[in-house]
């Protein structure tokens, strides 16, 4: 094997996927616990508040208490480097999310067991589904009184869509919460809440028959034998493929908090989850252990350091290995560029490594040069697609303070859009600026971000828009024809696309019937 080899086979890039308050803030601290990423749990919660606080523009983060951003955690496990890809937990960001789930090769979901599958879970593996992202699940909260496993994965089944194999079964919830048992190794894990913050193996007894277990468990032992018999019976044998082709979720017990479960969860994760996989690019697909470097772009982030007005490209590699000082093909702008100072994101222990291979994440810095899903290669013309533009549901008409600014004002706006930090359009009818979001707080972060980068003071006014959809039609002449009799409606995104702004769904619709020849589309793909 090569080193690009073995170094393929080592990567697991993944994210965690959640509705809010399930636990993933939680299990990302245990997880970087047991890869040795941090010394004490308690620096992931911290960073939720802090770990900004080095740039201006996301005090408005602080004040609000959210996590608007997306940065990355390498950690090592079971032989394996993991590069767990962190997305915003707030809804309002959930663009980001939804571009970053594009750079993984799995996810993690985890479910509150007193809630089961929640709103924000939904649309989350909607996403997943677009790419068929295996996913491994986690009910978290064990220690609480929550809803009966059984019941669980029948909701995940039918809400979700997607087969349960449970790898491991809770032994009571709340106070009578006693441990897992583990069905693939037929061995009773104990829970002791007394190893929160530790990497600690707990008590393990193996054989469901053991002796030790009724013993250790009292009466709930009798349970326990007859609740595995029926799992057994009646619950989906784990199957390795039907998870790979994202039709089957392995199923985790545990309780984040405790630290507890997330072992297991941890070590079938390094056993189980896909290294880096071929990646289809409009030309011709990808190999990741292809010798020549390729990647594309699924987020940017800005002002990260406030003594520089640059901002950091996040490039998920798909194939070939990154090294510093390389130069790099810019495909859409047909440039070649020397990447001095990528930023690399690495496991404690491989600080000073200076390369990075499939799988992974590096930062380039740059002045707006780059945009979400631009490809970079070593001089092959590829393009990596898939990364979705979502229609926006909420907008506003920009309203300028001070009119001299208006050139700075159009600059600004149409490189914070190709950020994709929000999407703003042009109607063909007038001069408005209109911006287009999925959440409220991206139009804050918006106006804040013009302040602080562009030198530019506006405020937002209501606009007579209830939804956008891209227009697309095969037949010119019906395209001319639709442009002339819906002109009043129609406008151009940032890339120059054209959209249609419906002021009511019923309009929308109304346009949709009469017009059968034109796809109203409610994503974009970059
Ligand atoms: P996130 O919003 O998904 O990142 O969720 P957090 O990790 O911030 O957790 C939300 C709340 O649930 C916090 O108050 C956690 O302390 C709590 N929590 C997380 N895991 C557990 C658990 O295993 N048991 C209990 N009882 N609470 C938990």
């Amino acid at each position: 094997m090569t080193d690009l080899h073995q170094e393929i086979a080592k990567r697991r890039t993944f994210a965690i996927i959640s509705h809010p308050d399930a636990g993933k803030t939680t299990l990302t601290e245990k997880l970087l616990l047991f890869g040795g990423a941090i010394q004490m749990a308690g620096a992931i919660k911290g960073r939720k508040a802090a770990r900004h606080a080095t740039s201006d523009w996301m005090a408005l983060e602080k004040q609000r208490g959210i996590s608007v951003t997306t940065s990355v955690m390498q950690f090592e496990h079971g032989g394996c480097l993991l590069n767990l890809l962190d997305t915003p937990g707030h809804a309002d960001f959930s663009e980001d999310t939804y571009r970053t789930l594009t750079a993984v090769d799995s996810a993690l979901m985890v479910i509150d067991s007193a809630k089961g599958v929640e709103e924000r879970t939904i649309k989350l593996m909607e996403v997943c589904r677009m790419r068929d992202t295996p996913i491994i699940t986690f009910i978290n909260k064990l220690d609480r009184e929550g809803r009966e496993p059984i019941e669980l994965l029948d909701e995940i089944e039918a809400v979700l869509g997607i087969a349960c194999a449970p790898l491991t079964w809770p032994i009571g919830m709340g106070q009578r919460f006693k441990g897992v048992y583990h069905l693939e190794e037929d061995a009773v894990h104990l829970f002791d809440a007394r190893h929160r913050d530790r990497v600690v193996k707990g008590e393990i007894i193996e054989g469901l028959d053991n002796p030790l277990l009724d013993e250790r468990l009292g009466e709930q032992v009798g349970e326990l034998r007859e609740e595995i018999e029926l799992v057994r019976g009646a619950s989906h044998p784990f199957d390795h493929a039907a998870y790979l082709q994202g039709r089957q979720t392995p199923v985790f017990f545990g309780s984040a908090i405790n630290n507890f479960g997330v072992l297991e969860l941890l070590d079938a994760f390094a056993k189980y989850a896909p290294p880096p996989r071929p990646r289809a690019a409009l030309e011709r697909v990808v190999s990741p252990d292809e010798p020549r470097f390729s990647g594309f772009v699924f987020k940017i982030q800005a002002n990260m350091d406030p003594q520089h007005r640059d901002r950091i490209a996040f490039l998920r590699i798909c194939s070939g290995s990154y090294r510093k000082g390389m130069k790099l093909y810019h495909v859409r702008l047909g440039k070649q560029i020397t990447v001095a100072n990528a930023m690399t994101f690495q496991a404690a222990s491989r600080q000073h490594v200076e390369e990075a291979w499939p799988g992974d994440i590096i930062g380039l810095y740059n002045h707006g040069t780059i945009q979400v899903a631009d490809t970079f290669t070593q001089g092959e013309k590829l393009k990596f697609g898939g990364i979705p533009y979502f229609a926006p549901e909420l907008f506003r008409r920009v309203v300028l303070k001070d009119p001299l600014k208006a050139k700075a004002l159009h600059k600004g706006l149409l490189q914070l859009s190709e950020e994709g930090a929000t999407q703003v359009f042009r109607p063909l009818k007038n001069n408005d600026l209109i911006l287009g979001a999925v959440g409220v707080l991206q139009f804050d972060v918006t106006a804040f971000r013009l302040r602080d980068e562009y030198n530019v003071e506006c405020g937002y006014e209501p606009v007579n828009v209830a939804t956008a959809r891209w227009i697309e039609c095969d037949d010119p002449k019906v395209l001319e024809e639709f442009k002339r009799k819906n002109f009043e409606y129609l406008a151009e995104d940032g890339g120059g696309f054209l959209v249609y702004l419906a002021p009511t769904r019923v309009n929308l619709q109304l346009a949709e019937e009469r017009w059968p020849d034109v796809r109203f589309k409610a994503t974009r793909e970059l």
